[in-house]
């Protein structure tokens, strides 16, 4: 029996480029790995985020996830954890990579990528504010998530006072995810704090149902109202 397993998840290697050889299937999805123990371990805990996920987002189809776990770190650029794509022979397939270095914080980081997993083509989200999403929705699940989330506020907000320059000209929510790749790490850094403060003021509810013009107006009506300490946007007399 173990034999004949083996025989087929071999023989089913052959036919996905890229992927470790050893999976592991529930009925949430598939994860591979480079030992049969990894893959089990990471493909229950993205099993059991996946209904985490699904019940905090109010998703009623969710579609089985692909997760990959490596035992290299993600090419630079990527931070841990990504969704990515593969493109050969006229196959496009579409994965949750899982870098060694992530391996730690593997909890949080398989939420926030099985966030945009269910709601890229789904929701219609400015990019900035689905990762304000990933990054909500994934440390509600931690122990000191509250605290997490207070900090990226903290920062979001002084990024704001301080007018950082991708937010005064990079019109965040125009980033999509090509030049979302070109962005240093403390830009990024300055971005995930500022989509998490919208994707926060918005609501799952809201981000779920509204178009995405809406989207873009409770955006800029709850940037108008964080009152900055600059003469402009102070009230008048
Ligand atoms: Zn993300």
């Amino acid at each position: 029996m173990r034999t004949t397993l083996l025989i087929l998840l071999l023989a089913s290697c052959a036919t996905i480029p890229g992927a470790p050889p050893l999976s592991y299937e529930t009925d949430a999805g598939l994860t591979y790995a480079h030992d049969a123990e990894t893959a089990e371990h990471y493909g229950r805990e993205a099993t059991e985020l996946t209904r985490r996920v699904g019940d905090l987002l109010g998703l009623e189809e969710l579609t089985p996830f692909e997760l990959r776990v490596l035992d290299t770190p993600l090419p630079r650029g990527n931070g841990a954890g990504t969704v990515n794509w593969y493109d050969a022979d006229g196959l496009r397939t579409r994965y949750i990579q899982l870098g060694v270095e992530g391996r730690r914080e593997s909890y949080r980081l398989i939420a926030h990528e099985l966030v945009h997993w269910h709601v890229e083509h789904e929701w219609g989200l400015p990019l900035v504010i689905e990762e304000g999403l990933a990054e909500l929705v994934s440390a509600s699940f931690l122990p000191r998530g509250a605290e997490l989330l207070d900090d990226r506020r903290m920062d979001a907000l002084e990024a704001l006072v301080r007018d950082e320059p991708i937010l005064r000209n990079g019109r965040p929510l125009q980033i999509d995810r090509a030049s979302w790749r070109q962005l240093s790490a403390q830009e990024k850094h300055v971005l995930y704090g500022y989509g998490f403060l919208l994707a926060e003021g918005i609501g799952i509810d809201g981000l779920r149902e509204l178009a995405t013009d809406e989207i873009e107006q409770r955006a800029a009506s709850i940037l108008g109202s964080i009152a900055l300490p600059t003469p402009n946007t102070r009230p008048g007399p």
